[in-house]
């Protein structure tokens, strides 16, 4: 079972496609029984759109982002 720590941390991987099929399915269990961290994946998918539209330029990401996300904006910059 995925604890909600272990489901953030695997949210990049799971949007961009690249998880294992294991821990796939232990995160769409998550997301069955975890109302909470299905806000947040709404929340990270909106931000990771967010992010997108700003990617290309140094602008900073918006401004009423939480702070966890605007860390998982910055993450995404570094790693593409
Ligand atoms: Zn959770």
């Amino acid at each position: 079972m995925l604890t909600c720590r272990e489901f953030a941390d695997f949210i990049m991987a799971y949007l961009d496609g690249d998880l294992p099929e294991a821990q796939r399915e232990a995160f769409q269990e998550h997301i069955g029984i975890c109302p909470p961290c299905v806000h947040y994946l709404d929340s990270y998918k909106e931000t990771i759109r967010l992010g997108c539209l700003c990617r290309d330029g140094e602008g900073p990401p918006p401004e009423d982002a939480p702070e966890a996300l605007v860390e998982a904006i910055l993450a995404a910059r570094r790693k593409g």
